[in-house]
């Protein structure tokens, strides 16, 4: 079963220095219902996924040098605590020996549950490798994906996987695609689009997407809403100084393409800290309010502002509130919106708001693309 473990240690905690059942990160709870579901008709589980981007040190086989950040082992004893069961963490060795692990699997009792280490420890996992897979599928009989949020990536425990076993789609996955696609087949008049955060090229290229769906019929799109890296990529895209803030030269052609579409809005101010645009002003908040407030249906992926720090909160904060005094219905994705939303601590009525766990996946697939991940399962 793949999952997306893909959290941050930071985001593990939460604001507590502790694991504790009350901050369970919401990646983590979102795949338990699949998980539970399997026991419960006799299967064993072996979990897959990937965190982060380790660095292995090519001198020695198996050596990580961000290991810590990357490790998915604290993930078996937050599984094993909320399953009330052993998990069992198989680490890289294990996994490079294979039959081992193939072997301890057959000589467990049913319902017993297995986590591998960190796919991308190995070199296969990001190249869709088909030995790789192979190797992976054979330490099962059936394959489930419940990691919709990876399933724009062409990886190995995605994709090649599926080729090896008879694959099915978990209940997680199922929820996504249920939700997403049925607010897509009939989106309420005024979309809009609202994108911050780092991964400029992801957003930029979905802007592309978006654009492109809605040519010829009548634009479903009202406008795009921008904050974050993305803005900046605009800013510097017009030519403006950004100084050191967070953006991606490489997108700046692209950027200075779409800039002729009206429909993308930059912000009128900013807040500032060494030469750095780290958060939309209170003017841009303000603005941006009140186009959410005619708004019937919106999408939000990436934060507006530099949120590891709590004084670049608050445009962010400003959009939460936004959307939830509106009468709009939300889609809000992402790993660092979804949780920057959740720290907030509204009390988000489940009516106007889908958090999905996907963010350029959500984002790829709303627009309109295929992803692989899914077309796998077809
Ligand atoms: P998500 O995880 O929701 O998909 P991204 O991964 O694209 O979003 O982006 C989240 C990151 O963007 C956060 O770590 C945040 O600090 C960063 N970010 C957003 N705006 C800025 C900014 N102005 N300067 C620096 N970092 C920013
Ligand atoms: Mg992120």
């Amino acid at each position: 079963m793949r999952v997306d473990f893909n959290i941050n240690d930071a985001d593990l905690r939460g604001s507590k220095r502790e694991f504790t059942r009350n901050n369970i990160h919401p990646r983590i709870l979102a795949v338990l219902p699949t998980i539970k579901f399997l026991i419960k008709r006799g299967t064993k589980v072996v979990i897959l996924s990937h965190r982060g981007r380790p660095t292995t040190i090519k001198s020695s086989k198996f050596k990580v040098k961000n290991y810590k950040q990357s490790s998915l082992k604290p993930f078996g004893k937050i599984l094993s605590s909320l399953l009330k069961k052993r998990v069992n963490f198989v680490n890289l060795d294990a996994l490079s020996l294979i039959n081992r692990t193939k072997e301890k699997i057959r000589g467990s009792i049913t319902g017993s549950v297995f986590l591998l280490e960190n796919l991308r420890f190995l070199p296969g996992e990001d190249k869709n490798d088909k030995k790789f897979a192979k190797q992976l599928a054979s330490l099962a009989t059936f394959y489930v994906n419940d990691a919709f949020s990876v399933s724009h990536r062409k990886n190995a425990s995605v994709v090649a996987i599926t080729k090896f076993l008879p694959s099915y789609a978990g209940l997680l996955l199922e929820k996504e695609i249920k939700n997403l696609s049925r607010i897509m087949k009939n989106p309420k008049k005024l979309l809009v689009i609202i994108l911050g955060g780092a991964k400029v090229s992801d957003k930029i290229g979905v802007i592309k997407n978006f654009l492109k769906e809605v040519k010829g019929q009548k634009s479903k799109i009202n406008c795009f809403l921008t904050g974050g890296g993305v803005a900046n990529t605009f800013f510097a895209a017009q030519g403006l100084p950004v100084g050191k803030s967070l953006y991606e030269k490489e997108m700046i052609p692209a950027a200075r393409q779409l800039l002729k579409s009206r429909k993308i809005i930059l912000p009128v101010d900013a807040v500032r800290k060494d030469k750095k645009i780290l958060d939309i002003g209170p003017k841009t908040a303000e603005k941006y309010s009140q186009i959410i407030k005619k708004a019937g249906t919106i999408i939000w992926n990436g934060p507006m502002g530099y949120i590891e720090d709590p004084k670049f909160t608050k445009g962010s904060k400003a959009i939460t509130e936004a959307i939830l005094k509106s009468r709009a219905f939300a889609i809000v994705g992402g790993g660092e919106t979804t949780s920057i939303i959740s720290n907030f601590q509204f009390p988000i009525s489940k009516k106007n708001i889908f958090i999905s766990t996907g963010g350029g996946a959500m984002l790829e697939y709303l627009a309109g693309k295929k992803l692989p991940g899914l077309e796998a399962l077809k």
